[in-house]
């Protein structure tokens, strides 16, 4: 903790963020702010941040809307070369926004480098999308026809994102926004504004053109909101939970407009009696309680072949035992906080659910020793025989909890795992090629793992089956959600 110690002794002022609207860095209309908080140390204010309005968002949409034909009408490689230079600098930058990550949204240093580093990778690959951006040329039925499809930006994208992947997420969805000639109106988590604003610097900094990109920090039911029922808005990407997922895309429904929706999870490891136990245990260690529990990839429900479950548990909690908490820019950290208060809340009244379903194995509390009475960190928890239907088996924790529950056979564990209103991810732990594949085909999820879990690579599609979203980002098939398609049939008589 020894950099925020200095940072409270030498009793700096935090400083006041402004909104990014048209190229230029403004108050909100209010005139209101808000502060961003280290989640590891409550006393160490990240900074202060406008609390805009509708009013805000009308003038970014106006910006945006002003930009766009210039924008659209840019050659596409010419975008891209703009994309480039932008993962240049992110790339230059890597560290110091590495740590400032890490300051705002506490995961550790490791975890935010490989952050920006999904930044750095969808800006380049976003740049080369530039030059491939193709559509179809189609035989015509009719002599003396050509007859060909081309894909066009559809207009000003709102873009709304979560605070526990603060600089992928908005690149992962700015990136193809911007590269198939759409303009963008950015509202950031309200616990992560400062990653937001960053982000925002650099891309004016590698030429994004004024009113291309706008930023509009405030809060979820004002900004988000506003930007979701502006007219002038043609599609909204979303990140976040189910529940605000719904909520916007029933608004966005009325309006018709193109909605693109990253939700909740409820994710399954299932371990099988042939698995190798090692690395299930190191598996469903980062998959649970990397970055505190709170990716929507993260594990919250290990099911585990009967006899395996003895042994596996008691490597799980002889391993999770080990876990340092603390500041993630210290030495040696290997789990940060929650994100707030709230999530400490949230994640306790499960603990509570928790104890009268299963049987708790390890954690269950929040953890206040030395330093970490500052900050919102809460022990790595784990429950075991939890049956499938319980709550904590059930509804998005999003915080370090693990439940563990047996199954009899394949079929039962594939049945588990499925009777879940989620299907973000999921994995399976064995040595049996037949049961890996069969796994594989018929669980339902959008990303499934074998003898692996929680790490995936750009270039591949990501996205939820059911109620963990809809369509697909980190790869060429999100340029869909930004793009329609236009026919164009000519006659050459
Ligand atoms: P929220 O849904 O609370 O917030 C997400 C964003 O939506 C924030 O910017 C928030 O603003 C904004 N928002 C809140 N209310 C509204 C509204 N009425 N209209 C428009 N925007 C609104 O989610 P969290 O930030 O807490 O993120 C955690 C969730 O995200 C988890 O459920 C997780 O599973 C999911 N997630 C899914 C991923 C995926 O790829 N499937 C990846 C990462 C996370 P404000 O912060 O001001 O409230």
């Amino acid at each position: 903790m020894t950099e925020i110690v200095e940072l409270l002794r030498a009793g700096r002022d935090p400083k006041t963020h402004q909104l990014f609207i048209a190229g230029e860095w403004v108050d909100s209309v209010s005139g209101e702010t808000f502060e961003s908080l280290n989640p590891a140390d409550r006393r160490d204010v990240v900074g202060r941040f406008q609390a805009g309005t509708a009013a805000d968002v009308a003038m970014a949409v106006r910006a945006a809307e002003m930009a766009l034909p210039r924008w659209k009408a840019t050659p596409a490689p010419k975008r891209g070369e703009i994309l480039y230079h932008y993962g240049a600098l992110l790339a230059d930058n890597k560290e110091r926004l590495a740590r400032a990550m890490t300051r705002e949204m506490g995961k550790v240093i490791a975890e935010a480098r490989g952050d920006i580093q999904e930044g750095i990778d969808i800006a380049f690959l976003m740049a080369g999308e530039g030059r491939r951006m193709a559509g179809e040329t189609v035989p015509s039925e009719l002599p003396d026809k050509w007859a060909m499809s081309i894909r066009q930006p559809i207009g000003i994208a709102g873009i709304i994102t979560p605070w526990n992947f603060p600089m992928a997420i908005p690149c992962w969805k700015i990136m193809p926004a911007l590269v198939t000639g759409n303009t963008v109106v950015f509202k950031p988590a309200s616990d992560t504004p400062h990653c937001a604003t960053l982000l925002v610097e650099l891309m004016a900094e590698a030429g994004i053109p004024p009113g291309v990109v706008n930023l509009v920090t405030g809060a979820g039911a004002e900004v988000g909101d506003a930007i979701v029922e502006s007219p002038d808005v043609s599609v909204i990407s979303f990140t976040g939970h189910t529940s605000t997922g719904k909520h916007i895309a029933e608004r966005a429904a009325r309006r018709l407009k193109r909605v693109s929706l990253e939700l909740g999870g409820k994710n399954a490891i299932v371990v099988m009696r042939d698995a190798d136990l090692e690395l299930a245990t190191d598996g469903i260690i980062w998959s649970a309680f990397g970055t505190t529990g709170q990716r929507c990839t993260a594990t919250s429900r290990v099911i585990v072949d009967g006899p395996a479950i003895g042994p596996l548990l008691e490597r799980l909690e002889a391993k999770a035992k080990k876990l340092r908490l603390g500041y993630g820019l210290d030495d040696g950290v290997d789990v940060g906080p929650l994100i707030n208060p709230a999530a400490v809340e949230k994640v306790g009244s499960y603990i509570e659910v928790g104890r009268g379903e299963g049987e708790l194995v390890l954690g269950g509390a929040v953890a206040t020793a030395g330093d970490l009475a500052n900050g919102n960190f809460f022990a790595p928890t784990i429950f075991t025989g939890v049956e499938p239907m319980d709550r904590i088996a059930q509804e998005e924790i999003f915080g370090p909890v693990l439940a563990v529950m047996p199954f009899r056979d394949a079929a039962e564990a594939l049945a588990i795992a499925n009777d879940v209103r989620f299907g973000l991810t999921a994995s399976v732990y064995t040595s049996d090629l037949s049961t890996a594949h069969a796994f594989a085909r018929d669980v339902e999820a959008g990303f499934v793992w074998v003898n692996d879990s929680g790490r995936h690579f750009l270039g591949t599609p990501f996205g939820g089956f059911k109620e963990s979203g809809l369509g697909r980002e980190e790869d060429t098939e999100e340029l869909y959600s930004y793009t329609q398609t236009k026919n164009v049939s000519v006659l050459f008589e």
